[in-house]
């Protein structure tokens, strides 16, 4: 099988023309063509020389993830399933808000972390997706809404939370965040992208290493025994050791630091916990972004009443700290945080062979993710 031509940064669309013998000042041409005027087909990028365009396309794969399904929640958040060569899918949810639509991508089919309040952590670590996979979840979902919404539907933003540990598969998402930064290419502004971490220490640590986009730590608790509970990462890489990793990451580039903490019933959301995570959040530089729990098939946790929601906030803005509720997006359609889970878990489709699509791709109101097959 033919490598992705997604997987190349411009630098190494640069290297490889170079290694070839051919002009390297075509790679620029040739972004601009696939990223900007969404031509696809080398035949067609006339300013590119003949011997180029048959090279890379015989030599690169330039088709982009398949659409297997989508569904609309009636709150306007869409949700894709993703199929890949190899049959593998994902999820990738788009959310409107005033004035963006930002995609919410995922890294990883599933997820090695293992928290306990979350549906992707069920089915495991499949795979890291390559970095043409992650960027393919763009380039496919926007290709769907020009197609079927129409070209206003732009998408403006991308969050890295979707299904995965964004920096669990780190060189990955790394080359895909540099493909989406490309001024030559798709160019999105720095502050459109945002990485959320469950708090993979070793790899905040390298963050200087990665574009400065924004970064949000998935905190969830102010106690080690609570969050140890919640998220099984916490019995490597504790609480003192996360902050001690996130003080080295460069604040300037990367400006602002987002702690997510997702509010469960009786379990993070009393006054014990507001003190700790007053007390726990460097003043002056954090902002809070609340998450009431979201349910999931089989879950065992509450969420909160929306009074402890507005009590929890209330008592952390009373301390000084910024604080804000993510208002839940989706859940009809089971697109939420947390909430998901790539429908064909065993890859067992042939999502290249047309027949073998089993969901129609227009079932625009399904209540339900797919069944697994
Ligand atoms: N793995 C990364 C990014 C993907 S998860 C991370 O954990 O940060 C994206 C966000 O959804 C995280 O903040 C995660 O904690 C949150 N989340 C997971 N399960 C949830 C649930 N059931 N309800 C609400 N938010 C959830
Ligand atoms: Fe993985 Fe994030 Fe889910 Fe935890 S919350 S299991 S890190 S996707």
């Amino acid at each position: 099988m033919l490598p992705s031509f997604f997987d190349l940064t411009l630098a190494d669309l640069t290297d490889v023309l170079v290694a070839r013998g051919l002009n390297k000042f075509s790679a620029g041409q040739i972004y601009d063509w696939v990223y900007k005027k969404h031509v696809r087909d080398p035949a067609e990028w006339t300013n590119v020389s003949k011997e180029t365009r048959a090279w890379l396309a015989e030599s690169y794969d330039f088709r982009l993830p398949k659409i297997v399904w989508q569904g609309l929640s009636v709150d306007g958040t869409r949700k894709f399933l993703v199929g890949f060569t190899d049959g593998n899918t994902v999820e990738t949810v788009a959310i409107p808000a005033r004035d963006r639509l930002t995609l919410c991508v995922s890294s990883q089919v599933g997820c090695a972390i293992g928290c306990t309040f979350c549906y992707t952590a069920t089915q495991g670590l499949k795979r890291h997706l390559k970095p043409g996979e992650v960027v393919g979840q763009f380039l496919a979902a926007q290709e769907w809404l020009t197609k079927n919404v129409g070209e206003d539907a732009r998408l403006t933003n991308i969050v890295y939370m979707g299904q995965g540990e964004p920096l669990h598969n780190y060189e990955n998402i790394k080359k895909a965040t540099q493909i989406y930064l490309e001024p030559k290419g798709m160019g999105l502004g720095q502050r459109r992208i945002t990485l959320s971490t469950s708090g993979l220490v070793p790899a905040i640590e390298k963050l200087i290493e990665f574009p400065p986009v924004n970064i949000a730590i998935s905190l969830h608790a102010a106690h080690n025994d609570v969050r140890t509970e919640l998220m099984p990462i916490n019995k490597v890489y504790d609480l003192e050791r996360l902050f001690k990793a996130i003080k080295t990451i460069p604040l300037k580039a990367h400006r602002r630091i987002t702690y997510e903490y997702l509010l469960i019933d009786g379990l993070n959301d009393g006054i014990a916990d507001v003190e700790g995570l007053a007390s726990l959040l460097p003043k002056g530089e954090s902002k809070v972004n609340l998450i009431p729990f979201n349910e999931f098939p089989g879950s065992k946790y509450k969420r909160p009443s929306e009074k402890t929601v507005f009590w929890f906030m209330q008592q952390m803005e009373s301390r000084g700290i910024t604080c804000t509720v993510r208002t839940t997006k989706g859940t009809d359609i089971l697109a939420a945080c947390g909430q998901l889970k790539s429908a064909y878990e065993d890859g067992r489709l042939n999502l290249w062979d047309d027949r073998s699509q089993t969901r129609p791709t227009n079932a625009s109101t399904s209540p339900q993710v797919p069944a697994p097959q």
